[in-house]
Parts: structure tokens; sequence; C-alpha cells
């Protein structure tokens, strides 16, 4: 068997979808404008900042929807698990393990990961781990993943089905998904799974979802960078 292939890092590629802060605008404004607001949606972003913080500030959410993001996620199946759970405004399709053979791409956290944890439920904190810990981390993943790869692949040619037979693969195995969103329901899913100082309710994500999401808060603040500003504004707060 080759060696699987271990990663330490999420691929989250926007690969549709259309999203702008004129879309915003003219939705708001649709509202006393008519059709007239069609020609807000050629844009002018600056004429429409004062409307979004607004609409930011007074949890005016509706306006933020008439956009979508589609997305390429390349992820553990354990970021999916937790992912998954947004439900409201999200569309998923994500890679079969009854169809396919799968690939054997692990994750393994990297040196930088913090591995120790302290503090109470709800509030942990997380600190380096030392030299031993990682070593610990990265071995002790990696030989279970190369078994139990192994113990999938005598399965299959012991003619197995797929279906079963990854019932013996880890948590740590990459999975592909397209998950497709609008902005408001994507500015939920940021509140929750990153940790900023300047949130109104921090969250303490899981770092390996937070990867996912600081990719995709990338995507959104180059598509929507007025509305994005006025999400941190509001102390990224979804509207
Ligand atoms: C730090 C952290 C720790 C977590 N720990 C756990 C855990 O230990 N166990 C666990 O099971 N989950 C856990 N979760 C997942 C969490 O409970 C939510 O499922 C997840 O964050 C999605 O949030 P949501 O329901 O607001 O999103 P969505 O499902 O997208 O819903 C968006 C919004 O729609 C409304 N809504 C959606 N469904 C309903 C409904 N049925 N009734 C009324 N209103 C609704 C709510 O206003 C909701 O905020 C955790 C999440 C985080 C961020």
């Amino acid at each position: 068997m080759t060696e699987p292939d271990f990663r330490d890092y999420m691929t989250v590629r926007l690969i549709g979808g259309g999203a702008d802060d004129a879309s915003v605008v003219a939705a708001a404004r649709v509202s006393t404008a008519g059709l007239d607001s069609l020609e807000y949606l050629e844009g002018g972003a600056d004429e429409g900042s004062g409307l979004i913080n607004f609409l930011m500030r007074n949890r005016h959410g509706t306006p933020f929807e008439h956009n979508q993001f589609r997305f390429y996620i390349h992820a553990p199946i354990f970021v999916f698990r937790e992912f998954q759970r947004h439900r409201v405004g999200w569309s998923y399709n994500e890679e079969s393990g009854r169809y396919t053979k799968l690939e054997p791409v692990f994750y393994i956290p990297s040196s930088q990961r913090k591995l120790v944890q302290e503090g109470k439920t709800g509030e942990y904190r997380f600190r380096a781990g030392n030299k031993e810990q990682h070593t610990l981390v990265a071995e002790g993943h990696k030989r279970v993943a190369r078994q139990a790869y192994a113990n999938y692949l005598r399965m299959l040619d012991m003619g197995v089905a797929k279906e079963v037979a990854r019932m013996t693969l880890p948590l740590n195995l990459y999975s592909s998904m397209y998950a497709t969103c609008n902005a408001r329901s994507l500015m939920a899913f940021l509140g929750l799974r990153t940790e900023r100082d300047e949130a109104t309710f921090r969250s303490t994500p899981m770092r390996e979802i937070e990867m996912v999401a600081e990719d995709m808060e990338d995507v959104f603040e180059a598509l929507m960078p007025i509305t994005h500003s006025a999400f941190n504004n509001s102390g990224r707060v979804c509207p």
C-alpha cells in the first residue's frame, strides 16, 4: 500500500454564485423605490455604505440574502460534522463513501496547532503543546490511519461493500463537499466558527473548522467589503 497523504490544511474554493454589496442596497431600496431599485444593482458601493451599516446595526437581515456563495470544501469528516449543523440558508452535497472508494488523505495537526486544553466546558483556552505531545499526536494518528486504511483495502479486496468497509476509517479522513449559502447565513456561521476579540458574543470554535471559516471569510471580504466591514462594526452579530 502507498503511504497515505497526511495534511495539516483545508481547501476552500469559491466555485460559483454571485455576491456584491450592491445587491444588499437594491434589495433594501425596493421597499420605497420599487422598479427604480434596479438602478442600485449597478453599484456605487460607497453610496450604500451608510444603508448597509444601518441594516446590520438594526438587524434587518433579509436584504443580505439576495446573493450566493458556492464553495468547494475539502476538510476532515469531523469538521463536516460540525459544519453541517448549520441548517438555515445552507445547501450541502458531499462525496459518498457508499459509491466511491475513499482516498487515503488524513488530517494531522501541524506543530502550530495548540494542543493543551485548560479551563472548563464552554470557556476552554488552549496553549501550545511540547515536542513530546506533538510527536505523540502526529505519530499516533498516522499509525492508526495507516492501519485503518490497510484494513479498509483488505475488506474491499475480500468483496465487502464500500459502505461497510468504510466503518473502519477514522474521523480525520478528508471528505469533499459543495456548500452553498448567502451572506446572511455565512455571517451566522462566521460569528460562531471564528474566535475574535471584537465579537460581541465571543465564540470558542474548534481550530480546524475555524481554519475553514477564515478562508471563507477572505472570500466574503473580497466580494462584499462594505457588508463585511459592517459585520465587524456590529460586533460580528449576524443581522
Ligand atoms: C463553540 C460551539 C460549540 C458547540 N458545541 C456543541 C455540542 O457540544 N453539541 C451539539 O450538539 N452542538 C454543538 N454546537 C453546534 C450548535 O449547537 C449549533 O448546532 C450550530 O452552531 C449551528 O447553529 P444554529 O442552530 O444557530 O445554525 P442554523 O441551523 O443555521 O440556524 C440559524 C438560526 O435559525 C434559527 N433556527 C434554526 N433552526 C431552528 C429551530 N428548529 N427552531 C427555532 N429556530 C431555529 C435560529 O435562530 C438559529 O440561530 C456547537 C457550536 C459551537 C459554535
